[in-house]
């Protein structure tokens, strides 16, 4: 949130929260009513951080205040903070509004407005007699809701617990972000139910399913596109040529090795705590090594995730993804293309036994892949890192096999 000194100047000032997923014109309206109606000065919109009621994907986080940004900008009484979007753990309204009114001055009304659902529970967040004594509580509803239900919530809430909680009807409130996430999937316009920033800003990044009628590659660079870094996308698109090259020359299936090879660093870009909770969520076990390096698990998180959230099913396409970092024993061809292509595509910045590596890959895959898990120890152990024993055996077993050859 904004410099204390910033805040110390209004009087009256409101919380919009919600998980605004995605942020729509009901919102907006609701906002800005509620803005007008109370004689609001500032409207801070606070996209929920990891909601205490729901399982949230990390995944979602920042789209979810990116497009609270874009869909707020031109509003100059409206602005966004990522508060809870950046807490760690399970975010509660209550320390949030404890962090807003000690940044206000002590005479600020604060409102804290949101849908009318989440009010009428309000007994079982966090804190709810402290936190219905700090601020003031606007339940906006949609048109059909049954008020005579909220009414009476509303009448106990503000008699047995001192609350001050008011409600406002929205027509435009009808708009639902559980619809525009159904229309999306379903290919259904959803034109005029969001600022037009949010709806490119959903299609741009294929948000909930949009373009799944693409064809499946399609789909998966578009939504690629938005979990990796543009240098990390590059590499990618560079690892899934390189396979194909590979299958070619090794008479592997060249569909299978471009598709492991697009999604074989899928979960590289998240943070090391993202990684480490979406492995909690897609039940990805750690040992000791992965988890003091987070980073060394994207490889089984991404193996997680193609399953799951891009629909791979073969399973020696999820090996490949699952063990292009470690390496393993007695690799099928497919994981020896993956692990390989990785290594040399040609986007690679040069490093020593990178041109060496580059050869052996197309004369014989198995001895560039002892070549290439010795020169990853030998980087690695001279970096201070720990080394995955999947690696120490996967070494031994194709020093072996190779001398066997020689
Ligand atoms: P949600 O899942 O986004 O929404 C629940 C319902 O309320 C939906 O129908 C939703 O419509 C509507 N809604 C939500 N925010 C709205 C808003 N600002 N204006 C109009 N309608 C709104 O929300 P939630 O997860 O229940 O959370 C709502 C707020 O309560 C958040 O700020 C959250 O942090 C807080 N909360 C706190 C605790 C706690 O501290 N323990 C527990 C639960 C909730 P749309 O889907 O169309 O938005």
């Amino acid at each position: 949130m904004k410099e204390l000194s910033q805040y110390k100047k209004y009087k009256r000032i409101a919380v919009m929260g919600g998980s605004f997923n995605p942020i729509h014109n009901g919102h907006l309206v609701a906002a800005e009513a509620v803005r007008q109606e109370m004689d609001i000065e500032r409207v801070i919109f606070i996209p929920a951080g990891s909601s205490p009621h729901k399982e949230s994907d990390p995944m979602y986080n920042e789209h979810r205040y990116l497009m609270t940004v874009l869909a707020t900008v031109t509003n100059p009484d409206f602005e966004v903070s990522r508060t809870e979007i950046d807490r760690m753990g399970k975010s509660y309204t209550i320390d949030t509004i404890r962090e807003l009114r000690h940044k206000c001055s002590k005479d600020c009304e604060i409102y804290f407005i949101t849908g009318a659902d989440a009010i009428a529970e309000i007994l079982t967040w966090k804190d709810p007699e402290e936190l219905l004594s700090m601020c003031k509580f606007v339940a906006v509803t949609r048109p059909g809701y049954d008020k005579t239900k909220l009414k009476a919530t509303i009448d106990t809430l503000n008699t047995k617990y001192k609350g001050n909680i008011e409600f406002l009807e929205i027509p435009a409130l009808s708009i639902s972000s559980t619809d525009i996430r159904n229309r999306v999937t379903a290919g259904k316009t959803i034109k005029y139910l969001v600022p037009e920033s949010v709806e490119n800003y959903i299609l741009k990044f294929g948000l909930y399913g949009a373009g799944l009628s693409l064809s499946g590659t399609e789909y998966i660079n578009k939504k690629l596109y938005s979990v990796l870094t543009p240098k990390r996308f590059r590499h990618t698109q560079g690892v899934a040529k390189e396979a194909v090259r590979l299958a070619e020359r090794y008479g592997a299936d060249t569909d299978k090795a471009y598709l492991a090879g697009l999604l074989h660093d899928c979960a590289k870009c998240y943070t090391d705590e993202e990684k480490l909770a979406m492995c909690r969520q897609y039940n990805v076990p750690l040992d000791d090594v992965l988890y003091a390096q987070p980073d060394l698990a994207h490889s089984f998180l991404g193996a997680a995730l193609a399953k799951a959230v891009y629909g791979v099913k073969d399973e020696d396409i999820i090996n490949a993804i699952a063990y292009h970092t470690t390496g393993r024993e007695n690799m099928s061809l497919l994981e020896k293309i993956i692990y390989i292509a990785d290594y040399i595509e040609p986007n690679r910045e040069p490093f020593k036994g990178l041109e060496e590596i580059r050869e052996l890959a197309y004369k014989d895959i198995d001895k560039a892949v002892e070549y290439s898990l010795k020169n990853t120890i030998d980087h690695n152990v001279n970096k201070k890192r720990m080394i995955h024993p999947l690696s120490i055996t996967a070494l031994e077993y194709y020093r072996e096999g190779n001398n066997e050859k020689r």
